[in-house]
């Protein structure tokens, strides 16, 4: 099958491509999809990323087109062959250098914002999906970096790569229509987001902080600071540890503490 371009579209193309996505797959419909359609579709038809996604499949090297084989020393499953991903890489390699080859694995190094901030500097990342019992192991040393997203086992490596693809083609220059949308998102800031909240005013007797309507800006400011802060420390403190707190910062934890004893003790009587 030959590899899907989605190359820039048409009228609104921009002067750079910021970033190149390659993407070896056996399901490259599986991918194809995803980027049809939302924010990655305009990326994609403006110029400012390419995605290319391949088939491993034309790397199989035998009529049967197989990739995968029984795995040494017995045991449940298919392998997939090294020498495959090799021809695979030499493929890309031969027409370009990518910054990353990213071996998607649930045995990598945990993805976080930090490294998709890292890796939206870099111009190509090509990504290794795996399937069945995934790669032989002797691919890790033909990659650069292994990556998971998460403590969990996905069917294939296509969601995962798709996750990586989207949390750095978010952090490029235009990809989302305001630029400075991903600047108060989870975890760029160290916390979680604050709360947000739109119409209708009142939902099921619950209203809108009544400092949302003030149209205090710097008040405002400071609630949703201090909001962030408080959905980080109840719901993922070890965050809030690795953080440098500014004096403001350590003053609206302060104030939130002493809420927090004053509720318990008037919960008690
Ligand atoms: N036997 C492997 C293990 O336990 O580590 C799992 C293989 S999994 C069924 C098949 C493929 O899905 C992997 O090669 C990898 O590409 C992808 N995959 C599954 N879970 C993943 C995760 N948490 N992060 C990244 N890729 C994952």
């Amino acid at each position: 099958m030959p590899s899907v371009k989605l190359l820039l579209g048409t009228r609104y193309s921009a002067l750079f491509t910021f970033m190149k996505y390659t993407l070896y797959t056996l399901f490259p419909n599986l991918i194809t999809p995803w980027l049809s359609e939302a924010l990655l579709a305009k990326a994609i038809e403006r110029g400012l990323i390419e995605v290319d996604v391949r088939d491993l499949r034309n790397h199989a090297g035998n009529k049967h087109n197989r990739v995968d084989d029984t795995p040494y020393g017995g045991g449940a499953g298919m392998v997939i062959r090294v020498d495959v991903a090799a021809k695979a890489i030499a493929e890309v390699q031969a027409e370009s250098t990518p910054d990353e080859i990213i071996l998607l694995s649930p045995a990598g190094e945990t993805f976080t914002q930090k490294i998709a901030e890292e890796l939206a500097a870099k111009e190509h990342l090509l990504f290794l999906c795996g399937r069945y019992e995934g790669f032989d192991a002797r691919v890790e040393k033909l990659v650069t970096r292994e990556l998971s997203v998460g403590d969990y086992v996905l069917m294939g490596g296509e969601i995962a790569a798709l996750t990586i693809l989207e949390a750095t083609a978010r952090l490029l220059p235009g990809v989302l229509g305001d630029a400075k949308s991903h600047q108060q998102d989870s975890f760029t800031t160290g916390l979680l987001d604050y709360p947000e909240y739109t119409r209708p005013l009142e939902f099921e007797d619950e209203k809108v902080p009544d400092i949302l309507l003030s149209g205090h800006h710097a008040n405002i400011e400071i609630w949703r600071r201090q909001e962030a802060l408080r959905r980080t420390l109840e719901r993922r403190p070890e965050l809030l540890a690795r953080l440098e707190l500014s004096k403001q910062d350590k003053k609206l934890l302060q104030e939130i503490r002493e809420q927090r004893v004053k509720d318990e003790g008037d919960q008690k009587l």
